[in-house]
C-alpha cells in the first residue's frame, strides 16, 4: 500500500507519462534521472554539471544514467552556441519518444540555424541574431518598433512554433482553423522569446480582440 499526503500548492506534485517507468530497457538510475528532470519547468537549460549535482550517486553514474536515456530516445543532446562560439552541450528531454513529433523548439532551431546556411529564412536568422549575439539582439528587438520586430525572421520563427505547440488551435474558445495571432502574456522578456515560449500563446483574431480590449 501506499500512503499518499494531498496534493495542493503547499505540496507541489509532479505529473509524468508513465511510459517511461514500464520501460525495461532503462535502469532505475535513468528513470530517477528523468523523474527529476521532468519535475522541471518546461524552458529549463539542462547541463551536466548542474544534474550531477542534483544527487549523491557521483558523475560517472549520472554521465551512464544519460547515456541510458539517450540511447532510448528520452534525452536529446544539442550543441547550444552564442553568437556562433560553442558554449557547451545543452539537454532537451522527450517524455514520450513514441510521441515526440519532432517539434523543434525555437531555441533549437536558433542552434541549428548557426551551423547550417543557404535559404533566405537562415541567412536573415543569421542577419538577425547570429551577428549580434543573443544579448544584443534582444537589445536590438527593444529598439525596433513592434510592427518592425514582427517582420523578423526571429519573430516569424517563433510564431510557428507557437502555432505548432497549440496545434493551430485558440487558446480560449479551442477554434481551429481560424485565423490565429501569436499573444504576449507578458513582454518582460521580449528578445529573449526563444527562451520564453510559456509568455506566448496562441488565439483566434476574435478572442485576441476580445483581450486587448479588456
Ligand atoms: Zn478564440
Ligand atoms: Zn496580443
Amino acid at each position: 500500500m501506499i500512503k499518499r499526503t494531498s496534493k495542493d500548492k503547499n505540496h507541489p506534485f509532479v505529473l509524468v507519462d508513465k511510459g517511461f517507468l514500464n520501460n525495461n530497457k532503462l535502469s532505475l538510475k535513468a528513470k530517477g534521472l528523468l523523474t527529476l528532470m521532468l519535475s522541471h519547468p518546461d524552458d529549463w537549460s539542462f547541463y551536466m554539471e548542474n544534474i550531477s549535482e542534483m544527487s549523491s550517486d557521483g558523475k560517472a553514474s549520472h554521465v551512464s544514467a544519460m547515456k541510458n536515456l539517450i540511447e532510448q530516445g528520452y534525452i536529446e543532446k544539442q550543441q547550444a552556441r552564442t553568437g556562433g562560439k560553442f558554449c557547451g552541450v545543452i539537454y532537451t528531454v522527450i517524455e514520450n519518444p513514441k510521441s515526440n513529433n519532432k517539434i523543434i523548439s525555437p531555441e533549437e532551431y536558433l542552434a541549428s540555424c548557426i551551423t547550417n546556411s543557404g535559404n533566405i529564412t537562415l541567412t536573415r536568422m543569421k542577419k538577425d541574431i547570429c551577428n549580434y549575439g543573443e544579448d544584443a539582439f534582444a537589445e536590438k528587438a527593444k529598439c525596433l518598433t513592434y510592427k518592425s520586430f514582427l517582420k523578423t525572421a526571429y519573430w516569424r520563427i517563433i510564431v510557428n512554433f507557437i502555432h505548432k505547440k497549440h496545434n493551430n488551435t485558440c487558446q480560449i474558445c479551442k477554434a481551429k482553423g481560424k485565423p490565429m495571432a501569436v499573444h504576449h502574456k507578458k513582454y518582460d522578456n521580449h528578445g529573449y522569446e526563444h527562451l520564453h515560449v510559456e509568455d506566448l500563446t496562441l488565439l483566434c483574431k476574435d478572442c485576441h480582440r476580445v483581450v486587448h480590449e479588456k
